[in-house]
C-alpha cells in the first residue's frame, strides 16, 4: 500500500480531482509514508500506464496539473484533425496550430508521428493547455497555452559525435555482409568507393574475407542516433586473401582531410581498379551464362557484372578521346588520362550526360551505364587500359601514387592511427549521458543549434 499512499499524497499536494490511473503509478518505493512528496514525485504521479514516454523540454515544467493524451497523425491526417479527434474545441485547435507555425510547419509532419495533447484538469471541465511532439530525436517543439494565447517553442537536445565499430566476414559481396553487420548503407558506399583505388571487387574478394570498420555517428547527449547522422569513416580494414589493407582517415595540420594507409601514404590512385559503383557488382561465383573474365590473351580487358544501369565512372581524370557505338564493343567510351595511357569502357546501355569527344571527366564522375550492346552476353562492363595504344594487363600497369607523409606530419599521423585503432578495438566510443561526445553541428535541417534554443540562445 506504499505506492498508494505516495499517490494520493501526490495528490493532495496538487489538490488535483483523483483517478483510478494515479494509483499504478509508480513513484520511488524507497520512499517512506510521511516523507514530504517532492516535485518528481509529483510528476510521475500525474503520468498514468498510458502516459507517453518521458517529454523534455520547458513544456513539463511550465504545466503542472496536466494530463497528457498520446496520439498520432494517422495517414494523410492533419495536425489539426488530430486535435479535432482529441476533442480539443476547434477555436482553440486553430489558434495552437497558428501559433506552432512560428516554430514549425505543421505540413511537415510526417504520418505516424506521436503528439502529446494536454489538458489542465484542475477546473471541472478538462482544458485544452497545448501540444508537443518530436519531430526528430534531437529536436522537440511544443505550443502551450500561457494564460493569455498560444505560444510555440523548441527546444534542441546537445549532439555529438561518437565512434561505432563494425566487423565481420565476407560471405558474397562487401556489400551484403556489411548490410548484414548493420553497417549504414552511406557507410558501406564510401567504404567501397575508397577501396576502389586498390581493389577489384569483381575478382578480389573471396568468401572468409574479412572487414573492420570504425565510422562516425551524430548522437544526442542520451544517445539517440540523429536521422541522417552517419558520418565519416574513421578507419577500415580489409583483410582480402590473408592480407590486411587497413587505411585511416587524418586531417592534416591544414585541416585537409584524407586516407591514408599504414606507412603514411595516400590511398588515391590515379586510375580506380574498380570503375564502376561497388556495391553493384554481381557475384562472380558461379555465373556459366556470363562468365565475368579477367585479362587473358584472348580478352584483353575486365569485365564487371552488374545490373543494367549501373553507373560507370571515369577510372581517373582525363579527356574523352572516343565516344559513340564500336562494332562488337556496343557503346565505348575511350578516355586519354595522359600522353600513355587511356582507359576504354564498353557494352554501355547509354552514355553519361556531356560526354563528347574533347569533354574533360574527373576521376569517378560517371560516364555512363552499365549495359549489354555489342557483342555481349549480358549486362556488364568491359573495361580496358590501353597503354600506347595497346591493351594491357591492369596488374602490369604502374600508376603515379598521390601523397606520402613526411617528418612532423608523419609523426602526428601515426599518433591519430593508434588512437584510431585503440577506439575501434575498445568497440567504438562509449557514450553515457553525453560524456565521450565530441560537440558537433547537426548533419540535416537548419532550424536547430546544439546547445541552443530559440528563446535563450546560445
Ligand atoms: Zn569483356
Amino acid at each position: 500500500m506504499k505506492r498508494f499512499a505516495i499517490a494520493t499524497m501526490a495528490l493532495a499536494a496538487l489538490g488535483g480531482a483523483g483517478s483510478a490511473a494515479f494509483l499504478y503509478s509508480d513513484g520511488p518505493s524507497a520512499m517512506m509514508a510521511g516523507e514530504t512528496a517532492s516535485a518528481p514525485a509529483s510528476l510521475d504521479a500525474q503520468q498514468g500506464p498510458s502516459a507517453a514516454p518521458d517529454a523534455w523540454g520547458d513544456i513539463e515544467k511550465a504545466a503542472d496539473p496536466v494530463e497528457r493524451r498520446l496520439v498520432s497523425l494517422g495517414r494523410g491526417e492533419t495536425l489539426m484533425q488530430v486535435l479535432l479527434e482529441a476533442d480539443v474545441p476547434q477555436p482553440h485547435a486553430q489558434e495552437a496550430v497558428a501559433a506552432l507555425k512560428a516554430v514549425y510547419d505543421p505540413r511537415r509532419m510526417k504520418s505516424g508521428q506521436p503528439v502529446e495533447v494536454m489538458f489542465d484538469r484542475t477546473g471541472n471541465e478538462d482544458r485544452f493547455v497545448g501540444f508537443a511532439f518530436q519531430p526528430a530525436v534531437e529536436r522537440s517543439v511544443s505550443v502551450s497555452f500561457n494564460g493569455v494565447r498560444f505560444q510555440a517553442a523548441e527546444t534542441a537536445k546537445k549532439l555529438g559525435r561518437r565512434a561505432v565499430a563494425a566487423q565481420g566476414v565476407i560471405r558474397s559481396s562487401l556489400f551484403e555482409s556489411g548490410r548484414a553487420a548493420g553497417v549504414p548503407m552511406n557507410v558501406l558506399t564510401e567504404l567501397i568507393r575508397n577501396y576502389s583505388y586498390d581493389v577489384d571487387f569483381q575478382r578480389d574478394i573471396q568468401p572468409g574475407d574479412r572487414f573492420e570498420v570504425l565510422y562516425e555517428q551524430v548522437v544526442t547527449e542520451d544517445g539517440e542516433v540523429v536521422a541522417g547522422g552517419n558520418g565519416h569513416i574513421l578507419y577500415a580494414s580489409l583483410t582480402l586473401s590473408g592480407k590486411e589493407q587497413a587505411i585511416y582517415r587524418y586531417e592534416d595540420s591544414q585541416g585537409i582531410a584524407e586516407f591514408f594507409n599504414a606507412q603514411g601514404s595516400s590511398i588515391r590512385k590515379a586510375l580506380l581498379k574498380t570503375p564502376i559503383d561497388g556495391a553493384r557488382l554481381s557475384s562472380g561465383f558461379g555465373m556459366r551464362r556470363h562468365p565475368v573474365l579477367g585479362y587473358s590473351k584472348m580478352h584483353k580487358g575486365v569485365d564487371f557484372a552488374a545490373p543494367t544501369g549501373t553507373p560507370i565512372y571515369s577510372a581517373g581524370a582525363g579527356v574523352v578521346e572516343e565516344v559513340g557505338p564500336k562494332g562488337a564493343y556496343g557503346n565505348y567510351i575511350r578516355i586519354r588520362h595522359n600522353g600513355e595511357i587511356s582507359t576504354a569502357y564498353a557494352h554501355m546501355s547509354r552514355f553519361g550526360a556531356g560526354m563528347r569527344r574533347g569533354a574533360r571527366v574527373a576521376q569517378g564522375d560517371v560516364i555512363g551505364y552499365v549495359g549489354t550492346t555489342g557483342r555481349s552476353t549480358g549486362p556488364h562492363l568491359h573495361y580496358e587500359i590501353v597503354k600506347n595504344g595497346q591493351q594491357v594487363n591492369p596488374l602490369s600497369v604502374t600508376l603515379p601514387t598521390g601523397r606520402n607523409l613526411e617528418g612532423k606530419e608523419l609523426a602526428r599521423f601515426k599518433g591519430v592511427m593508434a588512437n584510431l585503432q585503440q577506439r575501434f578495438n575498445a568497440g567504438g566510443d562509449q557514450v553515457t549521458d553525453g560524456i565521450g561526445l565530441v560537440a558537433t553541428t547537426p548533419p540535416t535541417g537548419k532550424s536547430s543549434t546544439p546547445g541552443c534554443d530559440r528563446k535563450r540562445g546560445c
